[in-house]
């Protein structure tokens, strides 16, 4: 039976990062369209038929970037996306919103808009599943407002406001307008008029959600919205709109995956949560810290990392740069907050390139940025998303020959046992 649709790919999305794409792509797949991540736009014609998807998401590693360079690769992805016929664009940012007064989300939404001559977009970085909720347009993680959680201490978006209107008519050329809970709980009809209206008094339609329940709410209510922004949440009823359109669900079955048994683990992340995975990790497996200051001076030499990392490949090596936040604070002082994240990402490019030259087909990869630094080192542009290992996190694997079998952690996810988990689903192909 042929199930393609005669508009795919429909749903074109824009990550700002790699874990956030794969994030997106999971929610995706989950609910039935056919998904394809590329870590970069082909230049030349692939071999691939990107027909054969409904929706495809480009990652870019543009969250950090200086807002004209990230203006400029969403723009140039959204023209490629444009190029293929899709319908509907999404741009994908982080659920804790990571993006400070000097942030470039708000540029990136005003010039996708203008781009897509839209004057409005839907704003909803909320995601409940991973307890990420918005309520009378406050960000809160676990409960906590955003500027109170640990996202306050992030080495390179460190979050001080929570007031999601604030932050991005901070970064923005556009006005932003609220569409508060009580309306969303009156279900879809109510919806869909206070959004309406919203969109017609505003450009950044803020809207809260407190559940996933919500969010299909708001999903199902935003069909009109030909650009709609926020975490991965909103992913969760697009496929029903897509139905709707006419389009046929058929989840992608995933590439049998190979490994060779070997396994290793990067963590770049300094969230609170993977310092306790790599704590917990640790307790039982091999486990090397890289220390930037000493990285610099030279004390700690990759070339010996390298080789403690072939040493211990049998037993699944953790090397990891995470650390605390006063940790964290001395490093910047010392070395500068760019200079520092630049020389760790390098360690682990290092790292990757040399592991997989030893075979090593599994990398398990912790943190937004730390996760776009190995893809490249990887030359991966491409895979399909496998099984999630917690929501948020798939299996992702590459297309070709040999594959390789990466799993992509944003920061904060996960629970302490992450890495074990992770690690045992990828052993068991
Ligand atoms: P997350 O998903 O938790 O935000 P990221 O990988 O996106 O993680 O960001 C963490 C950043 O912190 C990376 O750029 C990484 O290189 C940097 N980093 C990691 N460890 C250290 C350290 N010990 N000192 C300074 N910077 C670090």
């Amino acid at each position: 039976m042929n199930n393609k649709s005669n508009f795919s790919p429909w749903l074109g999305c824009i990550a700002d990062d790699y874990t956030g794409a794969t994030d997106l792509a999971s929610f995706l797949v989950a609910s039935g369209l056919r998904t394809i991540q590329l870590n970069e736009l082909p230049e030349h014609q692939t071999v691939l038929d990107i027909s054969q998807y409904d929706a495809v998401v480009i990652a870019l590693k543009s969250r950090t970037c200086a807002a004209d360079v990230a203006v400029a690769d969403s723009l140039k992805a959204l023209k490629y996306l444009q190029s293929l016929g899709c319908g509907k664009f999404y741009f994908k940012y982080c659920s804790t919103f990571d993006s400070t007064k000097e942030g470039n989300i708000g540029p990136v939404i005003d010039a996708l808009m203008s781009a897509l001559d839209v004057n409005s977009a839907l704003v909803c970085p909320a995601l409940p599943v991973n307890g990420r909720t918005v309520y009378n347009g406050y960000l809160f993680v676990n409960g906590q407002l955003l500027n109170e959680s640990p996202m306050s201490a992030h080495p390179l978006t460190p979050m001080q406001d929570a007031k999601l209107s604030r932050l991005i008519e901070a970064q923005g050329a556009g006005r932003a307008i609220e569409v508060n809970h009580a309306q969303v709980v009156q279900g879809r009809d109510v919806l869909i008029n206070a959004l309406d209206k919203a969109s017609e008094q505003g450009n950044y339609v803020i809207v809260d959600a407190l559940t996933m329940n919500d969010l299909a709410v708001i999903s199902a209510s935003a069909s009109k919205f030909q650009f709609i922004t926020g975490g991965s949440g909103l992913a969760v009823n697009l496929a029903q709109e897509f139905q709707t359109l006419g389009g046929t669900l058929s989840p992608v079955e995933s590439r049998k995956r190979q490994n060779s048994g070997h396994t290793v683990i990067f963590s770049g992340s300094c969230s609170t949560m993977t310092q306790a995975q790599v704590e917990k990790y640790q307790q039982t497996h091999p486990a090397l810290q890289l220390n930037p200051l000493s990285i610099d001076n030279k004390q700690q030499s990759m070339q010996d990392v390298v080789d403690w990392m072939l040493e211990n490949i049998d037993n699944g090596p953790l090397i990891y740069a995470s650390a605390d936040a006063s940790t964290i604070s001395h490093v910047h002082q010392t070395l500068g907050k760019d200079y520092a994240a630049e020389l760790v990402e390098n360690c682990f490019c290092e790292l990757a390139k040399a592991a997989k030259q030893a075979g090593v087909q599994n990398f398990i990869v912790a943190g937004g940025e730390t996760s776009g630094a190995v893809v490249q080192a990887l030359d991966i542009k491409m895979f399909e998303i496998g099984p999630s290992i917690e929501p948020s996190v798939p299996i992702v694997t590459t297309i070709e020959a040999t594959p390789i079998n990466l799993v992509l952690k944003s920061g904060n996810f996960g629970q302490p046992d992450f890495f074990l988990k992770a690690k045992r689903n990828l052993s068991c192909s």
